[in-house]
């Protein structure tokens, strides 16, 4: 059975998240819990309660020193509730008989979500979506703690040979900083440090 990554479209023999996207997803799970204690931390100078909080950003009129964006997330808890709205959901499909897990914070909900990943990727048709709004929250935190994802560097096309009429795999390579093994996510063939200057070398003129 030929199957489709539900994040990033390209083919897999069966399941419903590709490798790559699975590796991302599971550690992104593990960053979130991080992610947004660090966001509180960002918020809540050190002895002051919530109630105070709220008090000084009242009181600071528009020209507050506190971030907005980074209150309203805090505030609306965004990123408990979507990592706890998938786990029931996961639960449900898998264990229809259980009853709904009870509220028990962004880290239980993360790590139980992660250990449940093979099965997702396996089994889940939900799991592009579920991938697609984990990758969203990582970077939305990100963006308000201030340490943006790192954005991936197109090295060129996959130059390896294929058995089809065009010749050339042609799937768009790229890396993130410090990453020094790429696998083609078309035809699995592997791209080591060494060959990222080559790869630029041999592409076709409209790409170079
Ligand atoms: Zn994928
Ligand atoms: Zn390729």
């Amino acid at each position: 059975m030929n199957a489709e990554c539900g994040l990033c479209e390209s083919p897999i023999p069966a399941g419903y998240l590709c490798e790559r996207d699975a590796v991302a997803l599971s550690a992104r799970l593990a960053q979130l819990p991080d992610l947004d204690s660090e966001l509180s931390m960002h918020l809540v100078p050190a002895r002051s309660g919530f109630g105070e909080m709220v008090a000084t950003l009242s009181a600071a009129g528009p020209r507050s020193p506190i971030n907005e964006a980074v209150f309203d997330e805090l505030h609306d808890n965004r990123a408990a509730a979507v990592a706890h709205s998938w786990r029931v959901d996961v639960q449900r499909e898998r264990w229809p008989q259980h009853t709904p897990p009870p509220a028990s914070g962004l880290a239980a909900d993360c790590r139980w979500l992660g250990m449940e990943l093979d099965w997702i990727a396996a089994e889940y048709p939900a799991a592009g979506e579920l991938a697609r709004e984990v990758r969203e929250l990582e970077a939305q935190l990100r963006s308000l703690v201030g340490d943006p994802v790192p954005r991936r560097q197109r090295l060129g096309l996959c130059v390896a040979s294929t058995d089809d009429e065009d010749g050339v795999c042609g799937a768009v390579i790229s890396r993130l900083p410090g990453e020094t093994r790429l696998v083609c996510r078309w035809c699995r063939c592997v791209y080591e440090a060494k060959d990222f200057l080559m790869l630029g070398h041999f592409q076709p003129k409209e790409n170079a």
